[in-house]
């Protein structure tokens, strides 16, 4: 795993103004980094789903991250390198769609 450049998480949704907005919480700070907002939704449980959603996306990507070090750790060539970061050897890894997804998502 490399170091994300996204805000760190847990991130959490708290309602605001008819909208919800995705925080982290530093301190005594709340930093805003996503507004699942109800325009063009109709119901209400439509935008708590996808305001669920955006807050889980951290929590997901490391999800995503720790599975696919699993898998590559029983099925491939897998090591650390000196960054810390993982590496997997394999080629023809079977894992390497999820690797470039992960990737993609973390702006690498
Ligand atoms: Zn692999």
């Amino acid at each position: 795993m490399t170091t994300p450049k996204h805000t760190p998480g847990p991130w959490a949704g708290r309602e605001y103004d008819e909208n919800w907005h995705i925080i982290v919480r530093e301190g005594k700070e709340e930093i805003v980094v996503a507004i699942a907002n109800n325009s063009g939704i109709e119901d209400r449980e439509t935008m708590l789903a996808n305001a669920r959603l955006i807050a889980a996306a951290p929590d997901l990507l490391d999800i995503l991250e720790e599975i696919v070090i699993i898998q590559c750790q029983e099925h491939c060539d897998y090591r650390f390198t000196e960054d810390q970061a993982y590496h997997c050897a394999r080629s023809g890894c079977d894992f390497i769609d999820y690797k470039k997804f992960i990737a993609s998502v973390k702006g690498e």
